[in-house]
């Protein structure tokens, strides 16, 4: 099998990368270990900046996002009994955030990709890349039983952080940055609407609350839980009295309650792996960098990668200058260390360390008065929430 670009993951990263390149005419094969079943429905972000639906717009997948997606102008915050609103349209130069489900994005792109792309090959894992210094990097697979071996001109991997494509990068070259955090995320999907209208981020002394959504009609409710929490280790009525907890405020408001229907536990990371490319071996979205989610950010970096890769590789097609590509992996690195930064920032603004102390405790309160009382402090927060231009 012979193709222009392989790509290895069928998450964001890789579909949208495939989408892109057959909007500028380059063929590309996809190659993903699950069923499409399997990653159309697994739960993960839903907060797309305004970069990455700018993006979808123009890759001609924003239809539906544009009917059933909620635009936000702004977060809130709660914290020591208070409510803050953080004001994006006055902040961050008429910048918004889109409220639609990393689910609806996966199932949009493997629309249009099944009607109109190249082949998007579900249950077929990826088992290494090889020759990356080579001109024909190959990509070896095993799908229906035996194994095959995709020839392009440049392999992707998009896939994840537990894939298989940055095995192929050479010991002496990388670079990895690491830090794991002493807590998680417990998620839950309710088929309730949502309490509030927007987001809302709770710092507290029991610990960290988010109350987020997926559609007017459905809520996601996250609670900070010990690294290595199973989620069944929390009964429902247990979920709800802790969320109902750490989100108070002093008017008293409650919770909208409703059927649990899906309960997980998210662990938290910051990881970057330098750089993204070895030879004609390129890495894009959680295959090279993982932010914990507080921030919001995944999703969003993963689409900024592969609308930069895009490009470039566009470019290579149209004028044959590997300009770009040369300059890929720093163009990306740079957003992807604010984001990092961001998501770091954020992480630790509103979350409860095991072993926090006092003093701990009253620098994170100071740390949010200052974002509530000064429009500098605010500014930083919502220009970086609603999203780093993509370069
Ligand atoms: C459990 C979890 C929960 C998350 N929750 C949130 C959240 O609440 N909020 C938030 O903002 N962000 C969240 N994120 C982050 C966000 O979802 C990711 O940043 C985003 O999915 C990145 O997209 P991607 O395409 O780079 O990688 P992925 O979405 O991970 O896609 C990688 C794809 O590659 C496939 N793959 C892996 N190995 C192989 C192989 N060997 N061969 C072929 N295919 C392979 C995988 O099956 C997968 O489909 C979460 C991430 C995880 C893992």
């Amino acid at each position: 099998m012979r193709t222009a670009v392989g790509i290895i993951g069928a998450g964001p990263a890789g579909l949208l990368l495939a989408r892109l390149l057959h909007l500028a005419g380059i063929d590309s094969v996809v190659l993903e270990s699950r069923d499409r079943a399997y990653v159309e429905h697994r739960q993960r972000a839903g907060i797309l900046e305004q970069g990455t639906v700018d993006a979808l717009r123009a890759a001609g997948a924003g239809a539906r996002m544009d009917r059933e997606g909620l635009r936000h102008d702004g977060i809130e915050l709660r914290f020591a009994g208070r409510r803050h609103r953080v004001d994006f349209s006055g902040l961050a130069g008429g910048r918004s955030v889109m409220v639609y489900a990393q689910t609806e994005v996966c199932k949009d792109l493997i629309a249009l990709q099944t009607k109109e792309g190249g082949p998007l090959l579900f249950e077929a894992e990826a088992l290494a890349v090889e020759g990356a210094d080579t001109d024909r990097p190959r990509i070896r697979f095993r799908h229906a039983g035996r194994e095959d071996v995709l020839e392009c001109d440049y392999a992707v991997g998009c896939d994840g952080f537990r894939g298989v494509a940055r095995d192929a990068f050479p010991a002496a070259l990388t670079r990895t940055f690491e830090r794991t955090y002493p807590y998680a995320w417990l998620g839950i999907l309710v088929d309730v609407a949502p309490s509030h209208d927007e987001l809302v981020y709770a710092r507290h002394d029991r610990g960290f609350a988010l109350l987020s959504m997926r559609s007017p009609h459905v809520s996601r409710l996250y609670l900070q839980v010990p690294a290595g929490t199973e989620a069944h280790e929390w009964r429902d009525d247990d979920i709800w009295a802790e969320l109902e907890r750490r989100i108070e405020t002093t008017d008293g408001r409650r919770l909208e309650r409703g059927p649990i229907t899906q309960k997980s536990v998210t662990p938290m990371r910051s990881y970057v792996h330098e750089p993204l490319r070895y030879g004609r071996l390129l890495l894009a979205g959680d295959a090279a960098h993982i932010v914990p989610p507080t921030g919001a950010k995944g999703l969003n970096l993963a689409v900024g990668d592969v609308v930069t890769l895009a490009r470039a590789l566009t470019h290579e097609q149209e004028t044959g200058s590997a300009r770009l590509l040369d300059a890929y992996s720093a163009t990306c690195l740079r957003r992807v260390w604010q984001a990092e930064r961001f998501s770091y920032d954020m992480t630790t603004l509103l979350h409860r360390a095991p072993d926090a102390t006092a003093f701990e405790d009253r620098l994170q309160l100071a740390r949010l008065e200052r974002i509530a009382s000064s429009r500098a402090a605010e500014t930083d927060l919502a220009e970086a929430y609603t999203g780093f231009p993509f370069d």
